[in-house]
């Protein structure tokens, strides 16, 4: 059963997790490979059977969005969006490991591991979605976000996609994923302790900062109304960017109806070059998301998205530090062209 594992040392996390290693892949082999069949595709409409029952299905009905749900016996057909729980989850709600002490440290793998399938359509992709499908994603997102923050031994909820079998996806059919985990993670504690410092020093969001030195600086991709989008100063992969909203806001939950379009365009726009610029690459997206819960550890909240292109190696994996052979200001200029050009696309279209 799944236990959430500290490194002796340092503050990285390791969910052990065997049952993970039951997914419907070929394990005989050295590798998992991905599902690119629509026939042998879980997450394809009319396959509904093959994963649990959904809690969430968006299903348009005479030009309404009805939010259903799956019975244990009936699944809900004609959907946009269907939320279900992981076949395979990483943490559960009731794991049955024991707490463990230093230098074994462990405890159980507290959590609700979930999948939203974000189309129906088997071949779609993150970077063609149309805009009016990525606001439902969104808006299912924070229905979702804040249904996990409701729940007891939920501390913070990770949002990530894993597009592309190099950027470890099993199936092709494209999902997100939400995990939760007792506590905030490492990535989300450093950023806090950062913004906590520079708040109490300096008394300004250092996010805010970087947003605003960003905005005009060679490292920007796109701009629109709301958001940001520019590759970081210390990329760690090939063509990595971000997007911040550039209002100071540390809740996911209270960006409005309008942001939500305005971040849709945005996500649509920047994906949409990433793939027309490097011929769709295999890549990542966290979102990184204050918790709901009472802490006074919060972030600025945004959106990491990592192509991966270049493989972490034995300098990464060993010392931490990365080695990036395309230099942010490049990535930057070439995503931000056809980033651009997606969105002219878009307004054109509109
Ligand atoms: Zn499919
Ligand atoms: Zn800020
Ligand atoms: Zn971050």
């Amino acid at each position: 059963m799944p236990e959430l594992r500290k490194d002796y040392f340092t503050k990285r996390l390791v969910l052990v997790s065997a049952q993970r290693a039951n997914r419907p892949i070929t394990l005989a082999a050295p590798k998992y490979t991905l599902t690119t069949d629509r026939n042998s595709c879980p997450f394809c409409p009319g396959k509904e059977e093959m994963t649990p029952p959904a809690d969430l299905v968006l299903v348009s009905r005479d030009n309404t969005l009805l939010k259903l749900s799956d019975s244990e016996e009936e699944r809900t057909s004609g959907w946009s969006v269907r939320y279900f729980a992981n076949s395979f989850p990483a943490v559960v709600p009731e794991p049955d490991s024991k707490y463990s002490d230093y230098p074994l440290q462990g405890e159980p793998a507290f959590g609700y591991h979930h999948v939203m399938v974000v189309t129906p359509e088997h071949s779609a992709t993150f970077g063609k979605l149309p805009v009016e499908q990525w606001i439902d994603i969104l808006a299912t997102l924070q229905d979702r976000v804040r249904w996990l923050y409701s729940k007891k031994t939920v501390g913070y909820v990770s949002v990530f996609v894993n597009n592309g079998y190099e950027a470890g996806a099993t199936i092709s059919h494209p999902h997100l994923q939400t995990l939760t985990l007792s506590k905030l993670p490492p990535a989300i504690e450093e950023e806090a302790e950062a913004m906590h410092d520079s708040m109490t020093e300096l008394g300004v969001c250092p996010m805010c900062k970087v947003v605003n030195v960003e905005s005009t600086s060679a490292r920007s991709i796109l701009s629109t109304e709301s958001f940001l989008a520019f590759a970081p100063w210390a990329s760690t992969h090939a063509y990595e960017f971000w997007i911040f909203p550039k209002r100071h806001e540390t809740s996911f939950l209270k960006v409005s109806q309008k942001e939500i379009q305005d971040l849709a365009t945005m996500l649509r726009s920047t994906l949409g070059g990433l793939d027309l610029a490097l011929s769709n690459p295999p890549y990542n997206i966290a979102f990184h998301i204050s918790s709901e819960k009472k802490t006074t550890k919060q972030i600025h909240w945004h959106i990491e998205v990592y192509p991966q292109i270049v493989k972490w190696a034995g300098l990464e994996l060993g010392s931490g530090v990365c080695i990036n052979p395309i230099p942010p200001e490049t990535a930057a200029q070439i995503i931000g062209a056809a980033a651009r050009k997606e969105l002219a696309q878009l307004i054109g279209i509109t």
